[in-house]
């Protein structure tokens, strides 16, 4: 009888590694300068910070001085978008965004609506775009921002972003990418990659919450961004308030060790993400939403037709996976990334998201499928028999 609760919500949040941890206790309990500070206080807490800059900034193939701290993606998506747009006063220009973006993305885009044009590109059925609809979608020199996700929170599916990027260029855009469930997941390389801005969390990576990243090529002094907080000067100038150290000493830690196991870590889970389908996808009526040859290997996204995911979940014990994706979420409506893939409100309800991660095992792997097959079977009968 197996009793722990089995965690399979990665995408939401990870734990934090214990080696993260022990490199942020002295800087929670002893060295508590504040890094902006000329002494030797304040000068420690700076070099820790600053370490830690350069351990971020080489996962992601970044200069240090092209990665300014923040409070969260979220923060980092809406300096982006918000800090271009209020940093160009031009009018009459466009942002270009995908429908399967992060609310993080698509709200800062619809509170934007009110200064410029915000071109929303349709998803197809795996949740991806069409390159030459993106193109044609893209105004030569009246785009401002190109914005598409690295890979896809609920689903999992990977972006072709050097594509993007190529396009947005060519038309004299900038190319922003929020790669927050990328970053630690899969390699991420600005430069090969061409972006312009990117958006990543240290809680998406077994660091600590409450803090975040923005990658600016070429740093301040290459992209004009209005500061969202004013301030003492932080960040160059580009984000005010005291540095959260203990924080960023672990997003530090966590983006180190991320570089180090990434490799293996990503083959050892979609080996588990692997059985976890071949278990459970032999049921009737049960499908992957996504593009299963291009995803990130710790999601898959089912649906068990005619089923309502959240009395499935209830079922299932403490296995806590992702209902936020199905109807009974706290907005009462269905997933706009499911929505937007073409799934109908009913195939939204009755799908779920298993996210697995540095602390899955197989056990729980084979515990769940056993749990939802138990649970699962009888309804998905009752649908057929409809
Ligand atoms: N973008 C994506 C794709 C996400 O999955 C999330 C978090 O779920 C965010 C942005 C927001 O991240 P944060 O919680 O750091 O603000």
């Amino acid at each position: 009888m197996y009793e722990s609760p089995i965690y399979l919500d990665y995408n939401a949040t990870t734990p934090i590694d214990r080696r993260v941890r022990d490199c942020m206790m002295p800087y929670i309990f002893g060295a508590f300068g504040n890094p902006a500070s000329n002494h030797i206080f304040g000068r420690e807490a700076a070099a820790a910070v600053e370490q830690a800059r350069h351990h971020v900034a080489r996962l992601v193939n970044a200069q240090p001085s092209e990665i300014f701290f923040t409070g969260s993606a979220t923060e980092s998506i809406n300096l982006a978008l918000k800090g271009l747009t209020h940093s160009r006063q031009t009018g009459g220009q466009t942002i270009v965004a995908t429908m399967a973006e992060h609310k993080a993305v698509l709200e800062v885009c619809r509170q934007l609506e009110e200064q410029l044009n915000v071109t929303y590109v349709p998803v197809n059925r795996p949740g991806n775009i069409d390159l030459r609809e993106l193109a044609r979608r893209v105004p030569l020199r009246r785009t401002l921002l190109v914005s598409l996700m690295a890979a896809n929170n609920e689903i999992g599916t990977l972006y072709p972003i050097r594509e993007a990027a190529e396009i947005a260029h060519r038309s004299g855009a900038l190319f922003f990418t929020d790669a927050t469930q990328a970053v630690g997941k899969i390699p991420v390389d600005v430069r090969a990659d061409n972006v312009d801005l990117m958006a990543f969390s240290a809680h998406k990576l077994y660091g600590p919450k409450g803090v975040g990243a923005l990658f600016v090529c070429g740093g301040r002094s290459k992209i004009a961004l209005r500061p969202l907080i004013a301030g003492g000067g932080q960040e160059q100038g580009l984000r005010g308030g005291t540095l959260n150290v203990a924080g960023i000493v672990g997003f530090g830690e966590a983006c180190r060790i991320a570089k180090e196991v990434m490799h293996d870590e990503a083959a050892r889970l979609s080996r588990l993400r692997n059985l976890l389908e071949e278990r459970l996808l032999p049921l009737s009526n049960v499908s992957v939403n996504g593009d299963v040859r291009r995803r990130l290997p710790n999601t898959t996204n089912l649906c068990f037709h005619g089923v309502d995911a959240t009395n499935l979940i209830r079922e299932i014990g403490d296995v806590a996976v992702s209902t936020r994706s199905a109807c009974s979420s706290q907005s009462g409506t269905p997933s706009h990334v499911l929505k937007a893939i073409g799934l109908c409100d009913r195939c939204a309800c009755a799908s779920i998201r298993f996210s697995l991660g540095r602390f899955t095992t197989e056990e729980e792997i084979e515990e769940t499928a056993r749990r939802i097959t138990a649970a699962a079977v009888p309804r998905l009968h009752a649908c057929r028999s409809h």
